[in-house]
């Protein structure tokens, strides 16, 4: 942490923002990650005057040098969040003290300054306020908020660069997958891994998404929705989907999921399920669990469900398993009872502001 104090954000309105009925058509059919709002959040850093020029502007492209540190050594990372509207107006964040730390986090093992973080919620804050008019109301719906910081200094020597830019953009979304929260089909990936012991597996970083992309194609190629990654040592320890964390659920009502061993991703959702599900009784074990085990377990019908988990899906149960190695199928308790299902409506009840908000996870933004 830099340990200075937040400069005040410069507010500068769009000009000629979207037009309501536009937007509104915009709204309807969002899609996922297609729409932008009208605004957008810069802070800059270089070593000399730590963090300054925090700005909320109008959205457009961005200026770079061509020898810019992130276009050759990809010092990138990101962070992925939603604002909810509330019943009554008003909208909230979930958790945005875990995104603000995990971003730290990032930029610590990219070699990058940690935003302090104070600015990161407020950066975020500003953003949703500003264009308010873009959070959809749909069921389901939520404005996608996306900081992300990227290395600015023009130096083709191999080093942490000097200066920074961090941006907030946001994208108003639907629900995730087209289909709905319907069970997902996943490629058990035998030919990569996604991260390794001493990696950045535990870092939001846009190289270990760009590293998944030849994996996410084969499963894609395979007919399925995703891919499952094994650890990169034995092969066999089931770790996470490509930006999803997973979970198992047993016939004794007992849930598994793998644990943070520093090349997973340390998913706010799967902290969050982990607490949600303790809290209604449930015991929850973080260890690890093969690939071999779970399909041991789908066919003798004690691993009863297998779900995903991340901020931009919520959850979404496993259905098929597609492995080279042998193909199984998930028996999925009914739509309405099963764990999986139970767990994403206290979650969402939660970030509606439909629950009572016990551990102080809802932040209100307006
Ligand atoms: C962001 C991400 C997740 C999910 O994290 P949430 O905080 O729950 O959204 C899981 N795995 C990977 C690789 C991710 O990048």
């Amino acid at each position: 942490m830099s340990g200075e104090s937040a400069p005040a954000f410069k507010t500068i309105p769009h000009h000629a923002p979207v037009a309501d009925a536009e937007r509104a058509a915009l709204l309807a059919n969002p899609d996922f990650g297609r729409v932008f709002t009208d605004h957008m959040v810069t802070i800059r850093y270089n070593t000399d005057a730590g963090w300054h020029d925090a700005t909320v502007e109008a959205r457009r492209p961005i200026t770079m040098d061509p020898a810019a540190a992130v276009l050759h050594y990809a010092q990138e990372i990101f962070e992925g969040m939603k604002a909810y509207s509330l019943e009554g107006g008003g909208a909230v964040l979930f958790r945005p003290d875990a995104n603000a730390r995990r971003f730290a986090n990032s930029a610590e093992r990219l070699a990058m300054p940690a935003l302090p973080e104070d600015m990161f919620i407020q950066s975020v804050s500003q953003l949703v306020s500003i264009d308010r008019a873009w959070i959809p109301t749909t069921p389901g719906g939520s404005l996608y908020l996306r900081p992300f910081m990227i290395a600015g200094e023009a130096f083709l020597g191999v080093k942490p660069a000097s200066d920074y830019l961090y941006m907030v953009i946001a994208s108003p979304v639907g629900s995730y997958f087209k289909s709905g929260p319907k069970p997902i089909s996943v490629w058990v990936s035998r030919s990569y891994t996604r991260a390794a012991p001493g990696g950045t597996g535990a870092a939001k970083c846009g190289g270990n998404y760009a590293a998944s992309l030849p994996a996410q194609a084969e499963a894609m190629r395979q007919g399925c929705d995703q891919v499952v990654f094994l650890d990169a040592i034995e092969r066999r320890w089931v770790e996470e989907l490509g930006g999803m964390n997973v979970f198992f659920v047993f016939d004794d009502g007992s849930l598994v999921t793998p644990p943070l061993s520093g090349t997973i991703l340390p998913g706010i959702t799967r902290d969050s399920i982990i607490t949600l599900a303790r809290a209604s009784g449930l015991d929850v074990r973080e260890e690890p669990y093969s690939i071999e085990q779970w399909r041991a377990d789908a066919e003798s019908g004690r691993l009863r469900e297998a779900f995903a988990c991340g901020t931009a899906a919520v959850i979404a149960p496993i259905g098929e398993v597609k492995d080279g190695a042998g193909s199984f199928s998930m028996a999925q308790g009914r739509e309405n009872d099963s764990v999986a299902q139970s767990l994403r409506r206290s979650l969402t009840d939660l970030q509606r502001g439909a629950a009572a908000d016990a551990y102080g996870w809802v932040h209100r933004v307006f």
